[in-house]
């Protein structure tokens, strides 16, 4: 059975998920008025993603028969003063999500509430698979520089990404 305390838990992270959705979709928008076609690309796969992780925790939710509370979001960061700085956000926002889910991870094994412990796994991978392209996309763009051929080839790279939801083999 998933306490209270976990319950409320989940809820905050699902909300979590919305709100790191449109962090993502405020940094999609600054791509945008750069001109960076494949940056806003690259971000806004990048909200669906989040859609889809907080999709996750509204069906868990529903499944152990809890109930998900759907809250308002405080307004995310809509102005950047470089693309590195928006990237850099991005993982700064991932790291504090992945201290989000070791706190869960935490409370559900002290409850020993072992299928929740399961469901969370799946987050402990995707969080450094999170971490990892937005440090790689940083120190890509710090290599190319603000502008240039680089910059131009990386947005080119960028605009490759499509959103892919892992199958549910893959989501076991
Ligand atoms: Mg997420």
């Amino acid at each position: 059975m998933v306490s209270e305390k976990l319950m409320e838990k989940l809820n905050e992270q699902m909300n979590f998920e919305f709100l790191s959705a449109n962090y993502y979709l405020a940094m999609a928008a600054y791509a945008s008025s750069l001109d960076l076609d494949g940056f806003e690309n690259f971000f806004l796969v990048q909200a669906e993603e989040e859609r889809f992780h907080a999709m996750k925790f509204y069906n868990y939710i529903n499944e152990v028969d809890g109930r998900a509370k759907i809250s308002s979001y405080t307004e995310p960061k809509n102005d950047f003063n470089s693309l590195e700085e928006a990237i850099n956000t991005a993982l700064e926002h991932e790291k504090i999500v992945t201290d989000r889910i070791y706190k869960l991870m935490d409370l559900a094994q002290e409850e020993k509430e072992y299928a929740t412990i399961s469901f969370l796994k799946w987050f402990v991978d995707e969080q450094i698979e999170e971490m990892g392209m937005f440090k790689k996309l940083l120190q890509n763009l710090k290599r190319v520089g603000a502008s240039g051929n680089g910059l131009i080839m990386l947005d080119k790279e960028l605009a490759q990404r499509t959103f892919t939801p892992p199958t549910d083999a893959e989501q076991q």
